[in-house]
Order: structure tokens, then C-alpha cells, then sequence
């Protein structure tokens, strides 16, 4: 098969029969990949009793879904989903394929990747296509995806191309990707798939009971977030934010720093290892701006960034900047918000 003529697959992540809102986020890439292309889109959805989800697929922009519905596929084991990839991806020869970076995309890409032996790019921030020239050889690869993440601890942009084995794989960071707005009643075509591996395989492992952790904090559903840094100063300090996030309606994040010195719990890091947030307003308080926070925020409609360092490259991505104490600033702010309120 001419591996250009290959759809654009993203693999729709399910998990109880919700879609992951990454899923959702990969289809508007994944759509504007396969129209550069002039293929389609297709969306992969695993599991058991999820036909029904297709339909939302289908309203975020795929034009088909590979479903694969089957009891071994309830509950995500590696094996049987791996198993259940590589038999679907050397059935139709995507040429492309996307996954989100959850725990589960983790776990399930390089594996799949492995076996194939097509490689993987890993928490990509970016996916075009492009041509490429290998320095090597001479030899020009036309239409091949562009995966850009950052390296180094992000102080560069790496992009990765992979022009000799398909299908291109690559995972994409959660909030990354922008999601469509739906397209109600916009329909597709369902491709069921009856997995021969799964006939045979003993699963290793029974799934009796599924406990999850109650999850107190939501910055990525947030529309408002004040975040805070180093700069704070203190644990003590970090109430005049939450006071603030409260009276806004918001939540509190924080950088990395921040969570190191034990002024806010790790779940609230936000950044290139942690969080990534696209609210409304973004308040940043004593935050310098390195480039490995900014990856997790500088995509937020409004940022206000307060800092006593005019020079804090933080002020580079702020719409609106104060330069001052946040302890003279945020009682302010606080104040103000609160009379507005009454
Ligand atoms: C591989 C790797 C991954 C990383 N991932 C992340 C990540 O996910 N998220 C993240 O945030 N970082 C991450 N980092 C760390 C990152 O490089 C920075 O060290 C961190 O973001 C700095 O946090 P900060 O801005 O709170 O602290 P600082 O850089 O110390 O900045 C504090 C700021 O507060 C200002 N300030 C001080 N006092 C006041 C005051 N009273 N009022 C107002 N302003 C004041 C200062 O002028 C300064 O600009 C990562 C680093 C690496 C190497």
C-alpha cells in the first residue's frame, strides 16, 4: 500500500465509557493533519459495550472510527490492547498515528511502537507536516509529520521526523491540542473490527474492583487560576492567593518551585512536568516565567503577571503586568474583586 495514502489515526481513549477529553483535543489536530493530507481522519476506540461513543467522535471531526469492542477490552491491560493495536495498524496501514499522554498512552504507545518497530516521539507540543531532506543522503520525504516537543529540559524545540518506518507515532501532551467545537449530528463510518489476537490471549491479570482517588483539584477544567512561585514566599502566603482564586471563582496552581518548597501541592504544578491549562485569566504571583512553566500556560486567554523584577521574563507573555510586592498587591486585588462582587 502507498503509506501517503494512509489515514491519520488518533486513538480515542475511553475510559468507563467517557472519553477522555484528549481524545476529543487530537481529533481538531488530527483533522487539520488529514485535510493537509487529503485523507481521512479515524479515530481507534477500544473497548467493551462503547459503540455508542462514535457518535461524539464523529461530531469532533473524525470521518471514521475502527471500533474494537470486545469483553478482554473492558478494562485497559496493556497486553490486550497492545495486541489489539498492532493487529488493527498492520490490517490498515494508518500513516499516522496519535496518541494522548495519559498514563495510558504511556503505558500503551512505545509498546505498540516497539513491536512495530516504527519508533515514537513522546509529550509532543506540536504536529504539522512538512517536507524534509535527510542531510545525509540528499534523499526528500514530502508530507511527513513534524513532531515538535522540547528538549533539554525545554530550552529547545526539538522536531523529530521519522521518514523510513510507518506509521509515524507520536503521544501529545493533554491541553495541548485545541478541541473543535462540536459539529452536532455530523456523522461517519463505523469499521468493526473483530480482533483475532483476542480470541487466543490469556489475560494475565482479572480486574475485580476499580477504587479511584478522589481528585480535590481541577486546574484543567479552571477558568480562572492564580498561580504562584517561588516569589510567594511562603506556605502561609500562599492563602492570600487562595483567597483570591476564591473570590474569582478559580483555583490555585503553582510552579514547580513552588511545589519543591512545600508552599503547594504537587497536583497544582503546572508546566512541562505538570499541568498544562488554557483558562480564561491566569494570574501569575511571584513567578520568573521559565520556559518550562510557560509551556504549561502561555496559551491562557488573559495573563496577570505580578512581580517585583520588571525585568521577570514572565512580563514577555502578560497581557497585563504589575511590577510590585505581591504581599501590598494581592490584599488589593482581593479587596477589589470582593466589592465588585457585592
Ligand atoms: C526538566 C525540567 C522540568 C521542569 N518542569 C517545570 C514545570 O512543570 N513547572 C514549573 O513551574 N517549573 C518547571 N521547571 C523548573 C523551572 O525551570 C523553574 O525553576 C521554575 O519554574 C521557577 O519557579 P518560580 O518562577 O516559582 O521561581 P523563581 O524562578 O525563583 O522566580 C521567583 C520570582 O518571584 C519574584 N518575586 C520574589 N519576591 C516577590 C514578591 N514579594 N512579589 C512579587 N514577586 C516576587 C522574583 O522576582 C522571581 O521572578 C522544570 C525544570 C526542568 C529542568
Amino acid at each position: 500500500m502507498d503509506r501517503s495514502k494512509g489515514e491519520v489515526w488518533i486513538f480515542a481513549e475511553q475510559e468507563d465509557g467517557v472519553l477522555s477529553d484528549v481524545a476529543l483535543e487530537l481529533l481538531g489536530k488530527g483533522r487539520e493533519l488529514a485535510d493537509k493530507l487529503g485523507v481521512p481522519l479515524a479515530a481507534v476506540l477500544l473497548g467493551s459495550g462503547v459503540e455508542g461513543l462514535a457518535a461524539k467522535l464523529f461530531e469532533y471531526g473524525a470521518d471514521k472510527v475502527h471500533l474494537v469492542d470486545d469483553p478482554k477490552l473492558a478494562h485497559y491491560q496493556n497486553l490486550s490492547y497492545r495486541e489489539t493495536m498492532i493487529e488493527l495498524i498492520r490490517e490498515v496501514q494508518p500513516q499516522i498515528c496519535v496518541y494522548g499522554a495519559t498514563f495510558l498512552g504511556r503505558d500503551l504507545a512505545p509498546s505498540v511502537a516497539s513491536a512495530l518497530r516504527c519508533g515514537l516521539t513522546a509529550d509532543c507540543t506540536e504536529l504539522t507536516i512538512g517536507d524534509y531532506t535527510d542531510p545525509a543522503t540528499k534523499e526528500e520525504f514530502k508530507n511527513l509529520l513534524m513532531q515538535c516537543r522540547p528538549a533539554f529540559g525545554g530550552n529547545i524545540i526539538a522536531t523529530i521526523v521519522n521518514p523510513r518506518n510507518w506509521p509515524q507515532m507520536a503521544t501529545a501532551r493533554e491541553g495541548v491540542m485545541k478541541m473543535l467545537d462540536p459539529a452536532p449530528g455530523r456523522t461517519g463510518e463505523i469499521v468493526r473490527h473483530a480482533a483475532k489476537c483476542l480470541e487466543t490471549l490469556e489475560l494475565p491479570v482479572e480486574v475485580l474492583e476499580v477504587v479511584r482517588a478522589a481528585k480535590s483539584v481541577n486546574l484543567k477544567g479552571a477558568r480562572v487560576i492564580v498561580a504562584g512561585g517561588a516569589g510567594v514566599g511562603s506556605k502561609e502566603n500562599f492563602k492570600l492567593l487562595h483567597e483570591l482564586a476564591e473570590a474569582l471563582g478559580g483555583t490555585v496552581g503553582g510552579t514547580r518551585a513552588a511545589v519543591d518548597l512545600g508552599y503547594c501541592e504537587h497536583e497544582r504544578q503546572i508546566g512541562q512536568t505538570g499541568v498544562t491549562v488554557r483558562p480564561a485569566l491566569y494570574i501569575a504571583c511571584g513567578i520568573s516565567g521559565a520556559v518550562q512553566h510557560l509551556a504549561g500556560m502561555q496559551e491562557s486567554q488573559k495573563i496577570i503577571a505580578i512581580n517585583t523584577d520588571k525585568e521577570a521574563p514572565i512580563f514577555a507573555v502578560a497581557h497585563y503586568g504589575i511590577v510590585g510586592d505581591l504581599a501590598a498587591v494581592l490584599p488589593k486585588m482581593i479587596k477589589a474583586v470582593k466589592a465588585k462582587a457585592l
